[in-house]
């Protein structure tokens, strides 16, 4: 059977390879997990700190689809008292993946299922014949003749109004969890963006400068949505309202119907009907025309964000207590500059009165969320892939352009024989790929596409061969 090779060290990567380790197959799983300390982790549970917070319930978390151990369970030996319905630290999910994958590593060892991980990031992939050949950065190389993308989100671009000598100043940051590394205390820290990673953001600074004077800015200044402590009941008619919504004709229809069922249901929690469409929305997406996508981006998008990614109550209750105590305030305002060499000056407009102000900050974190416009991306591999007709880019920049099972489309408009995508690149397709109940339902679908069972009648051809 011929090689795999994952590339990509984040959650999806592990979860795609422990399920491949536990069907039994002659070929190799090659794993280029990068160059990060804690494989399996990725970006969401390297967090070292408690204050960051899974925003999805214990019960709701997992690796594989046939778990070793729940993460239930181990959130109840690692913390006793802990429930089901708790919103537990995002550095625990981490632990517990580590644990699933050395389970699954020993597992595949005592079968002789065989695999190897590769700790280098790949920089290029080359198709040589009908196999592929991933350069590292290393200096190596791996061979399969199949390859999957487990790349999460691509790094983050720096916003058009930021000028060149913002940038490479030290004051402005990317990457977000680099923040806490910082030396230097703030007076004023400045957060653009109000989603999940702001707010993250936003409570580290707080710990770790409890003077500082914290600003977030966004468009529309709207903070996400809070789950409440406990979960609420299904809706009682979703089936009825999702077979609506699948005959709705775009976007704006949609957001009408739902609407409709919010007035015509006002006992019903609102968020019991938006978890209830998670089945749907892959599917949803998919009917929507070119057209109707954009539109629901550039009107939608905002609010459905902020509705269907909740942040957990303990969350939302510190950044409440900083808005209380007047030492974080949020804005609705479009930034239309940053500039100086630190501190730096932002140039806001107030989305209430047009006002245009000009605040200064120390510190200017852009948290802007999940960049996956692989066209204008620095990675390498991916440019590389672009370059080469091996893929192509979403139209829209969601990633790349791919049939919903993966399979990547070359920019001749056939699927590129062998090459798959798991996680965010796949928002084009997908829209809601990026988390882990997703996810590991993507990572099994593909490893049985990948590795299907074998069939009786295989076992019966091989016996007679072998005799
Ligand atoms: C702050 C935050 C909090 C979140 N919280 C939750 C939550 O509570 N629940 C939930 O379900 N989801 C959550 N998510 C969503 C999260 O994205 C997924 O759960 C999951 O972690 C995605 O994993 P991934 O492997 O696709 O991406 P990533 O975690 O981004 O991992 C991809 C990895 O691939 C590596 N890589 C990239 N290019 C190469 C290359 N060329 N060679 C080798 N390696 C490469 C990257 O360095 C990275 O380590 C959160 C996301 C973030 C950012």
């Amino acid at each position: 059977m011929p090689d795999i090779a994952i590339i990509g060290g984040g959650a999806a990567g592990a979860a795609l390879f422990g399920a491949l380790l536990s069907r039994d197959a002659s070929d190799t799983v090659h794993w280029v997990a990068g160059n990060a300390p804690c494989t399996g982790r990725g970006v969401a549970y390297s967090t070292p700190h408690d204050h960051h917070l899974l925003n999805v319930r214990a019960g709701g978390m997992g690796l594989y689809l046939d778990a070793d151990e729940s993460f239930v369970e181990y959130g109840a030996r690692h913390r006793p008292g802990s429930k089901p319905t708790d919103f537990l630290p995002r550095r625990l999910f981490g632990e517990y993946i580590e644990s699933q994958l050395d389970q699954r590593l020993r597992d595949a060892k005592q079968r002789n299922r065989r695999f190897d991980i590769v700790t280098a990031t790949a920089s290029a992939i080359k198709a040589v014949g009908d196999r592929y050949e991933i350069a590292l950065d290393d200096g190596g190389t791996v061979t399969a003749e199949r390859i999957v993308l487990a790349l999460g989100a691509l790094p983050p671009r720096p916003l058009r109004t930021v000028s060149k000598r913002a940038l490479v100043s030290s004051a402005y940051v990317l990457d977000p969890w680099s923040l806490i590394a910082r030396p230097s205390h703030p007076r004023r820290l400045i957060v653009i963006g109000t989603g999940l990673t702001a707010v993250d953001t936003l409570i580290s600074a707080s710990i770790r400068w409890p003077d500082v004077e914290l600003v977030a800015v966004s468009r529309h200044g709207l903070p996400p949505f809070v789950h409440p402590a406990l979960p609420v009941d299904p809706f009682s008619q979703q089936a009825e309202l999702n077979a609506r919504l699948l005959a709705c004709d775009g976007p704006a229809l949609v957001l009408a119907e739902i609407r409709r069922t919010f007035r015509e249901h006002p006992h019903v929690d609102w968020r019991s009907v938006i978890d209830g469409m998670r089945p749907i929305n892959a599917r949803l997406w998919q009917l929507f025309t070119p057209r109707q996508r954009r539109q629901f981006l550039r009107h939608a998008r905002w609010l459905w964000e902020s509705a269907r990614h909740r942040v957990a109550p303990q969350s939302a209750e510190i950044i409440q207590q900083l808005r209380d105590e007047g030492r974080l305030q949020i804005h609705a305002a479009r930034v239309l500059g940053v500039d100086g060499d630190g501190p730096l000056d932002v140039t806001v407009q107030s989305r209430e009165n047009q006002l245009v102000t000009t605040l200064q900050s120390d510190i200017v974190v852009q948290a802007t969320g999940l960049d996956t416009a692989v066209a204008f991306a620095e990675h390498p591999l991916v440019s590389g892939l672009l370059r080469d007709g091996l893929a192509s880019a979403d139209p829209l920049q969601l990633g790349v352009l791919a049939e919903p099972d993966g399979h990547l489309i070359n920019t001749a408009g056939e699927m590129q024989p062998g090459l798959h995508a798991i996680g965010s690149l796949l928002r084009g397709n997908l829209w809601e790929c990026t988390a882990m109940p997703e996810i590991r339902i993507a990572a099994d679908a593909l490893a049985t596409r990948l590795n299907p069972p074998r069939a009786e009648h295989d076992d019966l051809l091989e016996l007679l061969e072998s005799g």
